[in-house]
């Protein structure tokens, strides 16, 4: 995930492009996130000298599975985020600035930063989606059932069932 500049510092380049594939950690990086399976993500993009300043340029893809907010089937979500940052050897909080020390610039914390402000906040299989019955449980989506959908709320309480 390192990007060696030294070539770019000497001024032999002035673009010093990368592509190679990330896998994420679920476990570690996206406990809370909701995802269930992830391809690995497909980086590319490029270092380059513009005038005075080195900007990083880069695009991430990939597949992620969720669960679908309503009735829990697993759906696909399409990752496809580009973007720039200047590179700085100053410390900075500045989201639009990516630090590095010396020759290399490590690209790992800012692909898992990237993708995390990508992720939706809720995934739908389908935005008419019918979620599951609150009370038996079904998939309102294949199927219909005859429970009185008046009488047990919160939706929770059937969820905590479905899952034991
Ligand atoms: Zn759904
Ligand atoms: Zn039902």
């Amino acid at each position: 995930m390192k990007i060696n500049l030294t070539r770019m510092q000497k001024g032999e380049v002035n673009s010093l492009p990368f592509e190679f594939d990330y896998s994420i950690s679920l476990e570690e990086q996206f406990e809370t996130a909701g995802i269930i399976e992830a391809t690995p993500i497909h980086i590319s993009g490029k270092v380059a000298q513009v005038s005075s300043e080195m900007i990083l340029e880069m695009t991430l893809t990939g597949e992620l599975t969720f669960q679908c907010s309503r009735c829990l089937d697993a759906t696909m979500f399409s990752l496809n985020r580009s973007f720039q940052k200047r590179l700085t050897n100053e410390e900075s909080d500045d989201l639009e600035t990516v630090p590095y020390t010396g020759y290399n610039i490590d690209l790992e914390e800012t692909i898992i930063e990237e993708i995390v402000v990508s992720l939706p906040a809720q995934v739908l299989c389908n935005e008419d989606c019918k979620g599951l019955c609150p009370v038996c449980g079904v998939n309102l989506n294949n199927t219909t059932c005859n429970c009185d959908k008046e009488k047990i709320n919160p939706h929770f309480e059937v969820l905590d069932d479905f899952f034991s």
